[in-house]
């Protein structure tokens, strides 16, 4: 493995990392489909993007595009504008951004991110995540294709601060799309409208205290039915909005008395019918996260730090009461929600993930050939080398999965890739843990601080992993017919 490391470093990497500056992501550069799109954006329709044109679907859906080279050249040039983006304008503030989370103002939004959002905004690096299939006018967002939106998702994951810089985070990603896709034009234009225009954030309340919430069928929240409005009762936790890179719960919710006044919307998901078949149990309801019964009963830490990347609170609702015309699509279909959602989420989270890892590995490689060890710089350790050599290998192999999700997403639909966006869950997050892992252990204790992005990462990474998709992928290739005919074992 050494040798094979060395050989691949003194071949590539001492090349690459000499031309490498500390920040800079990795320009990827293989095999690239590239052909002449013309935009197409429908007269009339407001544009909630600020980006003047993307490719259409269409003309998108041809072969894999695996690198950045490869995109069509408005898109292209939208990914050249975000990448100068975070490297000249988030990068260099990130310590000022880490001093602010550690600081006693860091329940309030951070003035230089928004001061970056308004950049965003003026340079068309807003709202890019909305898939074409969801918004096929244009009328909310860029219009992006799934593969086209993970090569720029990737470069928003080199810092933990640039998906909301570009509201591109989470949950109101999921939050916007879920209302694009099944809001009423009633709830589109109280939620929706503000959302996009980063004026309030929203946050995700699915997971219950008391079952295994991986399972959501077990959910047991409820959302019934009284004198012509839902009354909702629940005991949640994790209940979180992404705040400033790290996800966490609002101040809306988990600091009492202090209210982050972008925060106002709770997206809540419990049991109009229990007696209902099991997937038709569920249903998701808008709520106002000033409406009387919504308790914090506490705040939730990860790994020990309340944020970063932590914050999450653990919440009561109890007699919540909301109008009838809050419920997201009707009564009994939270799950059809939920997987229409599920899709463009993994592809988002998977990328982002890419992008942790391909900024661990960048630190990782300038802090090696900076630090001297036992009489040598750390990067003439074989050992190191052979970190280094295997990050590489694991990252390249996790995006092309992931960007064959994408494509299969685009040019078949999100059920025909049901076996590729389960196997990304099981293959992403582990992945990313390992290459920042080994990024951790180069810097010594310094990465265990919050003066690098590694903990950040590692934490995240960490979150994403939870989840059953190992047992989903072993049902689903179970289930296929076998691609070679084995003979019969002898005696069957
Ligand atoms: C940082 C962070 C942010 C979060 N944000 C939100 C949020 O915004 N909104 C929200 O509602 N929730 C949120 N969550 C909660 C998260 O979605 C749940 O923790 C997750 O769905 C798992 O549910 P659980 O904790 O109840 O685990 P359980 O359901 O108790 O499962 C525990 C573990 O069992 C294993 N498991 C489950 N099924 C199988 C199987 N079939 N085979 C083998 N092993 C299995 C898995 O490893 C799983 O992780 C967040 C969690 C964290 C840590």
């Amino acid at each position: 493995m050494a040798e094979l490391a060395w050989d691949f470093a003194t071949k590539e990497g001492f090349r690459v990392f000499k031309e490498m500056p500390a920040t800079r992501t990795p320009t990827r550069s293989y095999h690239a489909r590239a052909g002449p799109r013309s935009p197409r954006t429908p007269a009339g329709v407001r544009s909630h993007s600020t980006v003047a044109a993307a490719s259409p679907s269409q003309e998108a859906k041809g072969g894999l595009i695996i690198s950045p080279e490869g995109l069509s050249p408005p898109v292209r040039k939208l990914y050249d504008r975000l990448l100068q983006f975070v490297e000249q304008k988030v990068y260099p503030v990130e310590p000022e951004l880490q001093r602010h989370q550690a600081s006693a103002d860091r329940w309030s939004p951070s003035p230089l991110i928004e001061d970056l959002q308004e950049k965003a905004k003026a340079e068309g690096l807003w709202n890019l995540f909305l898939p074409l299939e969801t918004d096929p006018e244009k009328k909310y967002g860029a219009g992006l294709t799934n593969v086209e939106y993970a090569h720029l998702c990737e470069v928003m994951g080199t810092s933990p601060y640039a998906s909301e810089i570009f509201n591109c985070s989470v949950p109101d990603l999921g939050t916007m799309e879920i209302l694009v896709r099944y809001g009423t034009e009633e709830q589109k234009a109280r939620w929706l409208v503000p959302l996009l225009e980063g004026r309030i954030r929203s946050c995700f309340a699915m997971t219950d205290r008391k079952v295994a919430s991986s399972d959501a069928s077990n959910i047991e929240a409820s959302i019934q039915e009284e004198d012509g409005s839902y009354v909702l009762n629940g005991h949640k936790w994790w209940t979180s909005v992404e705040q400033q890179g790290t996800v966490c719960l609002g101040p809306c919710l988990c600091r009492p008395g202090i209210l982050d006044p972008r925060c106002k919307l709770c997206v809540f998901m419990g049991k109009t019918d229990p007696q209902a078949p099991r997937h038709q149990q569920q249903s998701m309801i808008l709520v106002p996260v000033d409406t009387p019964g919504i308790t914090v009963i506490r705040p939730l830490s990860v790994f020990g730090l309340e944020d970063p990347p932590g914050g999450l609170g653990e919440v009561r609702f109890k007699d919540v009461r909301v109008p009838k015309d809050n419920i997201l699509l009707g009564p009994g279909r939270g799950f059809e929600i939920a997987q229409g959602r599920l899709g463009p989420a993994r592809i988002h989270n998977s990328m982002k993930l890419i992008g942790n890892s391909e900024r661990a590995l960048a630190l990782m490689k300038t802090r090696v050939m900076s630090r001297t060890a036992f009489g040598k710089p750390l990067v003439e350790h074989s050992t190191i080398l052979a970190d280094i050599a295997r990050s590489r290998v694991d990252i390249e192999q996790a995006r092309l999965l992931v960007l064959k999700a994408a494509h299969l997403m685009d040019v078949a639909g999100n059920k025909a890739a049901a076996l590729e966006m389960a196997m990304i869950k099981m293959v992403v997050p582990s992945m990313a843990i390992q290459v920042i892992d080994r990024a951790i252990q180069a810097f010594g204790a310094a990465g265990l601080s919050s003066d690098y992005p590694l903990a950040q990462f590692f934490g995240w990474a960490q979150t994403l992993r939870l989840g059953d998709e190992q047992m989903k992928v072993a049902k689903m290739e179970l289930k296929h017919r076998p691609r070679l005919q084995e003979p019969a074992a002898p005696g069957a």
